[in-house]
Order: C-alpha cells, then sequence, then structure tokens
C-alpha cells in the first residue's frame, strides 16, 4: 500500500483493468474499475501507476472519438469489434502517424509553462500549437528544426531553473482533475455566435461564459446541442456525450462525421473532439468523462482558441457521483447525492472562461450543460445548483415542446448575465452604431406584456381588450412564429446570421410602429393583422435566404405600403 494515493490510476487482475482509487485507509483501498468486472477473483494483483487519472494532450486530438478515460473508441473497435472486450486498451494518441512540424521559438529563449514552441497542422480547421506543459518553464536549449516527426520524439530541450535538462516531446500528459494553470482572466464580454436566433438574440452565451439548458425529456436539449456544436463560432468543440441511452450516442457517433461545418465546407470532425460514454459503460468512467473532456478543452484554449464545450447530460454524472457515493456509504445528502455535488458542479464551470497569457494571446472556454431533471421539475438539485454556477439559462418548456414551438426555450423563464457586457462589446466594435440592444429589449417588453395580457385573455377573451392591446397580442405572435421559432432541420432556417436576425426584429418592430399609427386613426386591429404582410412576417424567416439582407428592405417597403394602403381606405367617407 505505500505510495498509493486517492485518485491514482491502478491495473487490476491478469488482463489490466483500468482503475481508480476511491478511498484510502490505512490497510484498505478502494477501487473503482473503469471496465466490467466479471471473472475477478480475490488474490488478483493490483499496481499502482503512480499517477492520477490524466489525458495526453498533443497532435492527434481532433476527428478523435473518445470514451470518458480518454481511449480512442475507433481504435478499440478494430481491435475488438462493436462490442468493446475488457482490458482492450490502445495509446489515445497516435504513436506513429508523422506531422509536418515547423518550429516557432528560438534557441536561447525563456519560455514560461504553456509557452507555444511550434505548430503542425492537424486538419484543415486546426492549426496545433504545440506547448510546454504548464507546469515546464525554463531556457529554451535545442529545439528540433521543421521536418516529419512522431508525437514521441524529442521536440525540444529545456533547462529548467534547477539546472536540469528536459526532453520534451510533441505531446505531455495532464491531470484531469486539475485545472490548467492560467494566465489572466478576462471578463467574457464578445458574444458566441450560435445562428440559433432565441439564444443570439435573446439569451446570448459569451465566449468563456457558462450555460445551462435544463429540460424534460423531449424538450429539445440534444438537438440544441447539435446546433451549438454544429454552428456556433467557435475554433475548436468538445462534445462530450454523458450516460445518455446507447442508442442516441450512436445517433451522435453516426451523424457528426457527416456534418459539413458551415465555415470551411469541410467535415465538422475537423474541428471537433468527440467523447461518448453511455449509461451502460461502468460509472467510473462516465464521472470521468466531464474531466477528461474539459481538460482537452482548456489545452485548445491554451494555444489561444475559442473551444466551445457541451456536455450532455450533466445529469448522468451527477447520477454517476450518486452511486460511486453510494458505494462508498457516504452521507447522503438532497435526493441522495453527496453533500459536495455543489462543489463538483461549481468546480467543473469554474474551468470556463477567457484567459490572456503572458505571450499576450488570449484564448476561452466556453461551458454549455444539459441538465435532465427528472419530470421536468427544475427545482431539484443538479438544476438548482447548476443555476448557481452558469450565467446563461436556456429554459426548456415542455408544453412549448407539446405544441412543436422549438426550439423551446421559454422566454419568461430564461436569462442570460451577459447582455450588458456584450451590448458594451458590440457598442465598442460597431462604433456606436449597434442597436442590438435597444431591439431586443422593446421586444422582450412585448413578450412581457402579451404574457400579462394572456392572463386576461383566459378570463374574457380576446374580444374585451382594447385595440391596442390585441395588437401587442398580434406583434408577439408574430416574434414568436417568424423569429423564436426556428426550424434545426431547415436547409435555410438551421441558422440564421446576427445581421438578418437584426433585420428581421427590425422589420417586425416596424410594423408594430406602423400598426400603433394607423390603430391612432381609427382602423381596427382585425384588418391590421389580416394584411398580408403579416403572413410574409412569419415567413421571412425561411423565405429572405441568408445572404439576401437587403430582401428585407422589400419587406420593410411591403409593411409601409400595406398600411398606407389600409389607412386610405379608411379615411373613405
Ligand atoms: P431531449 O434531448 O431533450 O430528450 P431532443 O433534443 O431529442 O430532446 O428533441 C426531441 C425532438 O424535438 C426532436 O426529435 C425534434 O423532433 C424536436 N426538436 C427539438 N428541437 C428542435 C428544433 N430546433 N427544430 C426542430 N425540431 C426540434
Amino acid at each position: 500500500m505505500s505510495g498509493a494515493n486517492v485518485a491514482d490510476q491502478v491495473e487490476v487482475g491478469p488482463n489490466r483493468l483500468i482503475g481508480e482509487v476511491i478511498a484510502q485507509t490505512d490497510e484498505l483501498a478502494t477501487i473503482q474499475v473503469y471496465e466490467d468486472t466479471t471473472g475477478m477473483r480475490p488474490g488478483q494483483e493490483v499496481a499502482s501507476l503512480g499517477h492520477p487519472l490524466s489525458v495526453e494532450l498533443g497532435p492527434g486530438l481532433i476527428t478523435q472519438i473518445y470514451d470518458g478515460i480518454q481511449r480512442p473508441l475507433v481504435d478499440l473497435s478494430k481491435q475488438s469489434g462493436d462490442f468493446i472486450s475488457t482490458g482492450t486498451t490502445a495509446p489515445s494518441l497516435d504513436r506513429e502517424r508523422k506531422w509536418q512540424w515547423q518550429p516557432t521559438a528560438r534557441v536561447g529563449d525563456s519560455l514560461p509553462g504553456s509557452a507555444i514552441l511550434g505548430q503542425v497542422q492537424e486538419t484543415t480547421a486546426v492549426l496545433h500549437k504545440v506547448m510546454l506543459p504548464p507546469n515546464v518553464s525554463g531556457k529554451l536549449v535545442n529545439i528540433a528544426p521543421p521536418g516529419e516527426y512522431k508525437i514521441t520524439d524529442t521536440a525540444c530541450v529545456i533547462e529548467t531553473a534547477s539546472g536540469e535538462k528536459v526532453n520534451q516531446p510533441f505531446f505531455h500528459a495532464w491531470p484531469v482533475r486539475r485545472a490548467r494553470i492560467l494566465g489572466s482572466r478576462l471578463s467574457p464580454s464578445e458574444p458566441l455566435i450560435t445562428g440559433q436566433r432565441v439564444i443570439d438574440f435573446f439569451f446570448p452565451i459569451a465566449k468563456g461564459g457558462t450555460a445551462v439548458i435544463p429540460g424534460g425529456f423531449g424538450t429539445g436539449k440534444t438537438v440544441t446541442q447539435h446546433q451549438l456544436a454544429k454552428w456556433s463560432d467557435a475554433d475548436v468543440i468538445v462534445y462530450i456525450g454523458c450516460g445518455e441511452r446507447g442508442n442516441e450516442m450512436t445517433q451522435v457517433l453516426e451523424e457528426f462525421p457527416h456534418l459539413k461545418d458551415p465555415r470551411t465546407g469541410r467535415p465538422l470532425m475537423e474541428r471537433t473532439v468527440l467523447i461518448a460514454n453511455t449509461s451502460n459503460m461502468p460509472v467510473t468512467a462516465r464521472e470521468a468523462s466531464i474531466y477528461t473532456g474539459i481538460t482537452i478543452a482548456e489545452y485548445f484554449r491554451d494555444m489561444g482558441y475559442n473551444v466551445a464545450l457541451m456536455a450532455d447530460s450533466t445529469s448522468r454524472w451527477a447520477e454517476a457521483l450518486r452511486e460511486i457515493a453510494g458505494r462508498l456509504e457516504e452521507m447522503p445528502a438532497e435526493e441522495g447525492f453527496p453533500a459536495y455535488l455543489a462543489t463538483r458542479l461549481g468546480e467543473f464551470y469554474e474551468r470556463a472562461g477567457r484567459v490572456e497569457y503572458a505571450a499576450g494571446h488570449t484564448g476561452s472556454v466556453s461551458i454549455i450543460g444539459a441538465v435532465s431533471p427528472p419530470g421536468g421539475d427544475f427545482s431539484e438539485p443538479v438544476t438548482q445548483h447548476t443555476r448557481r454556477f452558469t450565467r446563461t439559462f436556456w429554459a426548456l418548456d415542455k408544453a412549448l415542446a407539446s405544441e412543436r414551438h422549438f426550439p423551446s426555450i421559454n422566454w419568461n423563464d430564461s436569462y442570460s448575465g451577459y447582455i450588458a457586457d456584450i451590448d458594451r462589446w458590440r457598442k465598442e466594435k460597431g462604433g456606436g452604431a449597434d442597436t442590438w440592444n435597444d431591439l431586443r429589449a422593446e421586444a422582450m417588453r412585448i413578450l412581457q406584456a402579451e404574457s400579462r395580457l394572456q392572463r386576461v385573455v383566459r378570463l374574457v377573451g380576446p374580444d374585451a381588450l382594447p385595440d391596442d392591446q390585441r395588437l401587442i397580442l398580434g406583434i408577439a405572435d408574430i416574434i414568436k412564429k417568424g423569429f423564436l421559432e426556428q426550424s434545426a432541420f431547415d436547409p435555410i432556417d438551421s441558422y440564421c446570421p446576427m445581421p438578418k436576425q437584426t433585420r428581421m426584429m427590425e422589420c417586425i418592430l416596424h410594423f408594430y410602429r406602423k400598426g400603433q399609427e394607423a390603430l391612432k386613426t381609427g382602423m381596427h386591429v382585425i384588418a391590421l393583422m389580416d394584411l398580408p404582410v403579416v403572413d410574409r412576417l412569419r415567413r421571412m424567416r425561411v423565405e429572405v435566404r441568408n445572404d439576401n439582407l437587403p430582401g428585407f428592405d422589400q419587406v420593410f417597403k411591403e409593411v409601409d405600403e400595406q398600411t398606407e394602403k389600409l389607412k386610405k381606405e379608411y379615411a373613405k367617407p
């Protein structure tokens, strides 16, 4: 037992199954094995690997599909077929592949931890910066000249402060439960553009920010996470499918490799790392998967990239935590979750952020976690605790989903803590002319007024309301059908660029203003809402192509012409 520590990795039995020490007393270590332990018996040997669960970081990560402990699933299935037998292992990074290397650091440079040594073009989309590990620094004594290398070759030799010479290969290992050493944190202010209107326009997330998508079964968590993975303007995507049913994960594995990156037209996998865990994999691997994912995300952040991490679903992760705690006979707290659930969630979301490095570059990790509260009840512990640690809340709504209003993000219950920062960022960037926040505020006022009016309508019907209030109901309906609803499966509507979002909202609010004027001249609201342009406003999301911004001038013109014509008809004696 000497030298064994809690969290160390161990190999168990003749098949050398990988496990982790999860509790330890003087004479007893409790080990959770990451794989099925059928057939294991007393007296088998256990060997400590002497280090905690770590991931390998270096060229070869992108396009990989890993399980929760970074075993490459494609390589494993080549060895043992689709049902991976226990004890099968393969190195996380390809040892044989050669990479075209271009050094950028110079001999004699004094390098801090995480310093960039040089680069390899990993895929068309990702230029991989080879870095020193965060805990290694010193003078660069030697660096590999340009050429082709395997990741195990020596990239450079560093002389540390103590005079020791360290040979550094093209990759390094990092313990997953420890955040990589940071530069200085900056406050997130640049929006992460997702192409999803309800998110970008109403409840945006900043690069380096955090968001949570809670929603009961079938409300659209997975579709939303996929949309974000496909469309968000991050440089690198880390997608963790955590403990969902096996067949759902299969869908991800089958679908993702065929998706095209809208920016490059190349396969989306060329900027993606997938981590796949299903609920039939052992709980510890599931518990580990989000740490594996975030560590890979931090690694790309350190290169100066904007990384978006999606975790679907963190509820399955919390359940793994509960199962492990139960086996350790720890005191259960709320709903059987261990008392440290909140701390663990906090530690995870805390690893998001925008960072500035000594070398002058910045990078970010944004975390978007899905939560599947049992029965869609948001008062359960995982949703509640996650809410405390995240600044954006996209509340999926069962009622909206059953009306087939997608994405079913409820505009009354959702919020974003980044509005003011993003507004400032936009104004600084756009020379003071950006109107986004004003448009957003006005649309929000209309939607909130509509919610209040709906209560009255339920009691007395819409006919009892005065015309100006009925106009609000009509405009809110256009905002819902024409703006908030967005089909993930429509080729045009699936992605909506920000300038189009702005023009769309301008058109709707222009009609609102024209409508208000018209009502003042005595026009009836029914006549107004019967105008053909109302239908046009509802359909412009699919009818006006994403690159056809002048198309909205036409919609403006139709609003003007049709309201003017109606006014004239009303003015006739
Ligand atoms: P969950 O992961 O919350 O159980 P899913 O993401 O699987 O739910 O969504 C359930 C169904 O809802 C999908 O199969 C799809 O038909 C529909 N859906 C969800 N979001 C959208 C969207 N943005 N556009 C169109 N359909 C959607």
